[in-house]
């Protein structure tokens, strides 16, 4: 399928008309017109407000794996140490991420379907003393939130001088305090919650990490460090993508026109409403505690006796497309992803009746 008549597929997710018009101008030269550096001035402050920081906030074209991979590069070196705190897909594999630039990362690990507990990233942090801990906030390929706050609480206590923390798939679509959670590197991707193309990375950068950003001086199309004084400089390391940026702005001032506790609020009543129907289904969450699931995706176990192709294959024929998972989640478990333009509803209700019709046959 080209097109989803009934897109619930946890990201990218569907663009709403108002973001795709950003897309169809014919700009000219982000090098050369102040009306750009303009508009990712304009961008950076409008994400501050949603991300909750003062800090610098870094727009690379890419995706949101070029911010997660950028910011990791741009601020480890070989043998410094890292605590990542892993409960699914993206926590293990960014332990990994750093593991192969040459970091000595103790991982602390959870099952799939349970979030963190600090009190055992706390006996890490105090045994490791690491330069960086590592967490991923929505743990989209499980469903599950993380308590970020309080491991938050944990890197302060303990001066750990980096917190990076993956909000891919939370950023807009539950709160998130990037400056009051001691987040020194949080990334986000534009596909998920803010509902645009996957072609944007976004980084927010601390001065604390800033200086160790300098000290590394990680070179590369990713790294950071030119970011640094890209708009007071009026020169950016390539040309950056004006379609992209346009898209972005308009997908954040949506976002604030809403009001972010609107925003939220949606989010967290279409995530009630998505589960309610499923239980009522007879099919069973995938994470272990209810408490754990985030209000931005839901998994869900897939149901015995019909195997997930089948399903899918289903879903598909009535216009409907959810996720499978990943890894050691595929074919077990799979996803609705109520983010963004997603978070509706009307699309979720529309959603649950045809999947209670796949189920029947
Ligand atoms: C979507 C997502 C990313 C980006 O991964 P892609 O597979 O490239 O889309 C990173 N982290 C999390 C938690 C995500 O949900």
């Amino acid at each position: 399928m080209r097109t989803y008549r009934i897109p619930l597929v946890p990201g990218p997710t569907t663009v709403p008309p108002e973001i795709r018009a950003a897309y169809q101008e014919d700009y000219g030269s982000a090098d050369l017109e102040p009306e750009y550096y303009d508009l990712y001035a304009e961008t950076q402050e409008m994400l501050r407000t949603i991300l909750g920081t003062h800090n610098q906030v870094v727009i690379m074209t890419g995706e949101a794996m070029v911010a997660l991979w950028g910011a990791l590069k741009s601020t480890l070196r070989p043998d410094d140490r890292v605590v990542a705190v892993a409960t699914g897909v993206f926590g293990y594999g960014i332990a990994d991420m750093a593991r192969r630039l040459g970091a000595v990362v103790e991982v602390v690990g959870f099952d799939h379907d349970e979030a963190a507990d600090p009190e055992r990233v706390e006996e890490a942090i105090r045994r490791v003393r690491p330069k960086m801990v590592t967490m991923v906030h929505c743990e989209t390929p499980s469903g599950t939130l993380n308590p970020v706050a309080e491991v938050g609480e944990l890197v302060a206590r303990y001066e750990v001088p980096l917190f990076y923390v993956d909000a891919v798939s939370s950023a807009a679509g539950v709160p998130l305090r990037v400056d009051e959670w001691r987040i020194d590197l949080c990334m986000v991707g534009t596909q998920k919650c803010l509902s645009a193309l996957p072609d944007l990375g976004i980084v927010t950068v601390s001065e604390r990490a800033w200086a160790i950003v300098e000290e590394v001086g990680y070179v590369g199309y990713d790294a950071l460090q030119p970011f640094r004084t890209a708009l007071e400089d009026r020169w950016f390391p390539y040309t950056p993508s004006w379609h992209a940026m346009a898209a972005l702005n308009v997908a954040c001032r949506r976002v604030l026109r809403e009001g972010l506790e609107n925003v939220f609020r949606r989010h967290a009543e279409v995530a009630a409403y998505c589960r309610e129907r499923l239980r009522a289904m007879g099919l069973q969450l995938f994470p272990r505690r209810e408490e754990w699931c985030s209000p931005t995706v839901t998994a869900v176990k897939v149901p015995e006796g019909l195997p997930w192709p089948e399903l899918d294959r289903r879903l598909r024929e009535r216009g409907m497309a959810v996720g499978g998972s990943l890894g050691p989640l595929a074919g077990k478990v799979f996803r609705i992803g109520h983010m963004g333009a997603q978070a509706d509803l009307d699309l979720v209700r529309h959603g649950m009746e045809v999947l209670e019709e796949a189920l029947r046959g």
